[in-house]
């Protein structure tokens, strides 16, 4: 089995061979510490593995992960503040944003934190630039087949099909969810969070068990899960065969 990886600001829904049956990895940065953006960043080097990671936070990886060709950054803004009347990540959609904006040069793709989204986020994204929304979960077990679409605001809309944190509250099997999303056809996007591959969290008890400490590197070392866990399917699917275009 191999498969071609892709970015998602590669996609043009107007030609499909910029998007079937590839595989897009995303990393939702979840304001993880460095040392675990870092270990994410340097197993996806290592096998060469083109990612599209959405920042969250000011962080001395954001260059490094900037410099590699193999990666996209987009951005993953906050809007749950905004939901409970806390200006802290921003006092409007545009404040919310534009922070980010600051952070990133340019993004063509962004997912909101816990995927919210609204007309109002669409026209201020696609108003700052950006192209490419990927807020729709689609979950691989309801077996519909994806495809890229466009909103009538223009934005390119990108539903993902796998979650990390979805699968362990699910209690799914990681072999038999690894086999359903390398034969899955049609546009398919996966989500991994940082913290959750460097945990190898196979259960939401390990996270929470991490609560209070993950910025410390120290603790959540000694939480890891040494079994079947996130980070095993992580690397089954960076270890995949790359298919060239
Ligand atoms: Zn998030």
């Amino acid at each position: 089995m191999s498969r071609e990886f892709g970015l998602l600001k590669e996609i043009d829904i107007n030609q499909e061979q910029t998007w079937l049956n590839k595989l897009f990895i995303t990393l939702d940065i979840d304001w993880a510490h460095d040392e675990v953006i870092e270990y994410v960043a340097d197993k996806l080097i290592a096998q060469q593995t083109k990612a599209t990671w959405f920042v969250t936070h000011p962080t001395p990886m954001l260059e490094k992960l900037n410099s590699c060709p193999l990666f996209e950054l987009g951005i993953h803004p906050n809007f749950n503040k905004l939901l409970q009347s806390n200006t802290e990540k921003g006092a409007t959609i545009s404040e919310v944003l534009d922070n980010l904006l600051t952070l990133v040069d340019a993004p063509l793709s962004f997912r909101s934190h816990s995927i919210t989204q609204s007309t109002e986020i669409i026209n201020a994204a696609y108003g700052k630039g950006m192209k490419y929304e990927s807020n729709t979960f689609i979950p691989i077990v309801s077996n519909i087949e994806v495809r890229p679409y466009q909103h009538t605001s223009g934005m390119i809309q990108l539903p993902y099909v796998w979650e990390d944190d979805v699968h362990f509250l699910n209690d799914w099997n990681y072999e038999d969810m690894y086999q359903k999303v390398i034969n899955q056809h049609g546009l398919v996007i996966i989500d991994f969070h940082p913290i959750h591959i460097f945990l190898n969290t196979e259960h939401n008890d390990r996270y929470e068990a991490c609560r209070g400490y993950y910025q410390d590197v120290h603790i959540l070392n000694s939480k890891r899960n040494l079994g079947v866990g996130t980070s095993t399917i992580f690397e089954r699917f960076i270890n995949l065969e790359k298919k060239k275009a």
